[in-house]
């Protein structure tokens, strides 16, 4: 076992401490002695020597007499520019590293980190509280420097995507979670310096943990955007009814996406963001076979018996030894009986002897081959087969359709007509499937008026939540609607607490354009972690999408559009394959495209994806193409009543010709 002596501690105060009014925070004094002293005298005793990483008023450093280092990379990098100077000049094997911030800093910090990392064989380790990672409290192999340098070198800053390809093992500190505490701005310094530690109260403790709720998120962003990705997303070993909140999720997934530009997204990029922050059901129940119809296996299904049971025949006629038969010319064998289906042949084959055979019948013992009754001649009981048939023909062979002991379908699986048949085949009277995803939606807007009330000027009737209705329903997942609810902060607040404390996700539509979305985004901020996209494509150009949680639950949101189009498509094109993902699909759930002519002009420019409402056609000789149906308004929603299918029109292309091909997604038999 290694021991503290060789353990570098760096030391990392290479920030600007721009909220500081400029001067470094390591510096700030706080009870009798500055935030730095505080840390080092917590650190020191835990390792071998102290290096600090500081890049300017170095000189304030340097009086504890140890080596001060700055970045070798330009403009505060951050903290892995400060772990790359102290890993170049540190000899030590280990490096453990903690913020100049942080007074409270746990004595047995690294004690604890150094026995996982040995224990792991990681290359690093982590502290953790409350569920998040603490990316600045860390223990690394000196090994790593070279995978670091490079890592900086290409570009990389983000110690999310360093992380991502390293194997990394986190130490949970729960226990001391408040040691974490640091310090970003003089009211936090203020209130942290009257307080003993013994008095913190919950909100007072952990900057880290508290500063990324309501107004002081600002604060946690750089920290929240640099936090590791050590717990994989979309991954769940099991589906604890507390989900944690990790506010940081979407932040560490968007850092890692190229060109990525709220504003302007690319459809697939959406997808990809969607599909990275999906954290699917993993609990399963027992139903009856016929129950488990469109529902998702939740555990492989292997099988227990070969199916067949038995070698048996495939056609109706006469099973006979091919050794028998002539080799040129026809062959007599005597009749020796019958095997019918569910009533076998009981003796054994004897030499130059067929059996009369029914379809499904089991092979008599020594039968190996079935002639088919139509080229047979039959004298009293002398059967003339005729020459040329093969060893083996027209016969099942048993466990040809499902073999002992092997899988036969795989967890996360939909259940179709075909795997239920299957499953009953094995005789199975119930199925472990995952349980149903539950989906929380309502309509958003003061101008929405309920079905059966009289219209007043200016309103118009909620359609969206019937035709979320409608899409959830086929999607066998267990709905919440729970109305309309108007465009004020305090009723939206409590529907959407109620939704992230009931449901997996929360749908709703309306308020995430432009003019509307700016105290809905507040409010979910305040609730979790949501962004605010402008999609590049038509219809359906302003989306949100992230996590919120309350009462211990934490669900995915998805905040469409209010325009009933707009609703439709951007349900198709990301809720629907995300919400698949979430019941526990495994495997490809995207819809498929098929290539067809287009029959009419359209005209589109470069620079977003369209999803016109098209219908198709078959001329004479069965040869299929697509036409737009009329009007292809937003708010139109006879157009996707009209349609079968969308044509789907790439972000780079340009107007289509007639005659083009073009590619479209099937509404027939879209789940
Ligand atoms: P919004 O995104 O809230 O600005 O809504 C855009 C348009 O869609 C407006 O014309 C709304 O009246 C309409 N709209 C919003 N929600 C609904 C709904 N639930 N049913 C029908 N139309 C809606
Ligand atoms: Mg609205």
């Amino acid at each position: 076992m290694s021991d503290s002596k060789q353990i570098t501690g760096l030391i990392l105060a290479g920030g600007q401490g721009r909220r500081m009014g400029g001067v470094d925070k390591g510096l700030q004094m706080f009870r009798g002695k500055r935030l730095i002293d505080h840390v080092y005298e917590r650190l020191a005793p835990q390792v071998g020597g102290i290096i600090i990483n500081a890049n300017q008023n170095q000189d304030a450093y340097k009086t504890f007499g140890v080596r001060v280092v700055s970045d070798a990379i330009g403009n505060f990098a951050g903290p892995l520019a400060g772990l790359h100077a102290g890993l170049s000049v540190s000899r030590r094997p280990y490096l453990a590293t903690a913020p100049c911030d942080s007074p409270f800093l746990p004595e047995d910090l690294v004690a604890r980190l150094l026995a996982r990392l040995e224990e792991s064989g990681a290359e690093l380790a982590v502290a953790k509280t409350g569920g998040w990672p603490q990316p600045v409290f860390c223990l690394v192999r000196r090994g790593v420097l070279e995978h670091l340098t490079n890592f900086l070198k290409g570009g990389g800053r983000k110690v999310d995507a360093w992380y991502a390809s390293l194997a990394v093992v986190e130490v949970n500190f729960d226990d001391q979670a408040e040691a974490f505490s640091n310090i970003n701005t003089f009211e936090e310094l203020a209130s942290l310096e009257k307080a003993t530690t013994a008095e913190r109260t919950p909100a007072e403790t952990g900057a880290r943990a508290t500063q990324a709720t309501g107004a002081a998120a600002a604060a946690a962003v750089e920290r929240l955007s640099q936090a590791p990705d050590v717990a994989p997303v979309g991954v769940v070993a099991g589906d604890a009814p507390a989900r944690a909140v990790s506010r940081d999720a979407l932040a560490r997934v968007l850092s890692c996406v190229d060109d990525y530009d709220p504003n302007a997204l690319k459809v697939e990029k959406a997808r990809e963001v969607v599909r990275s922050l999906l954290v699917p059901v993993a609990t399963n129940e027992k139903v009856a076979v016929r129950a488990a119809l469109g529902r998702v296996l939740g555990e492989d299904i292997i099988s227990t018996l070969d199916v067949p049971a038995h070698d048996n025949s495939a056609m109706d006629g006469y099973a006979l030894r091919h050794a028998d038969l002539n080799a040129a010319g026809e062959t007599e064998l005597r009749l020796a009986g019958s095997a019918l289906a569910g009533r076998q042949f009981a003796g054994k084959l004897g030499t130059r002897e067929c059996v009369r055979i029914m379809t499904g019948a089991v092979m008599p013992a020594g039968a190996d081959t079935v002639v088919i009754q139509e080229i047979v001649q039959i004298e009293d009981n002398k059967i003339r087969i005729p020459a040329g048939q093969k060893k083996g023909q027209n016969r099942r062979l048993a466990g040809e359709d499902l073999a002992a002991g092997k899988p036969v379908l795989k967890a996360g699986q939909p259940v179709g007509p075909a795997e239920l048949g299957l499953i009953a085949s094995l005789g199975l009277a119930e199925v472990t499937v995952r349980r149903r995803l539950r989906v929380a939606f309502f309509s958003t807007g003061d101008e929405l008026a309920s079905v059966g009330s009289v219209l007043k000027p200016g309103e118009v009737y909620d359609s969206n939540r019937y035709t979320l209705y409608g899409m959830l329903s086929r999607l066998g997942c267990d709905v919440i609607d729970m109305g309309v609810v108007r465009d004020d902060p305090a009723s939206l607040e409590r529907a959407l607490q109620a939704a992230a404390a009931d449901a997996d996700a929360i749908i709703t539509s309306g308020g995430v354009s432009v003019g509307e979305a700016d105290f809905i985004r507040e409010l979910l901020g305040k609730l979790g972690e949501v962004v605010f996209w402008k999609i590049a494509m038509k219809p359906g150009r302003p989306m949100a999408f992230g996590r919120i949680a309350h009462a211990g639950n934490e669900a995915h949101f998805f905040g469409l559009p209010g325009n009933p189009v707009a609703v439709m498509v951007t349900f198709y094109q990301f809720v629907r394959e995300a919400l698949l993902v979430l019941s526990g699909r495994t495997g490809d759930c995207a819809l498929p495209l098929l290539q067809v002519p287009c029959t009419a002009s359209i005209k589109k420019s470069p620079g977003r994806t369209e999803f016109q409402r098209g219908l198709l056609a078959r001329d004479a000789r069965g040869q299929w193409s697509v036409a737009p149906t009329g009007a292809q308004g937003s708010g139109v929603l006879r157009s996707m009543a009209e349609a079968d299918c969308f044509i789907v029109l790439e972000h780079e292309r340009g107007s289509v010709n007639p005659g083009d091909l073009v590619q479209v997604q099937l509404f027939d038999g879209l789940v």
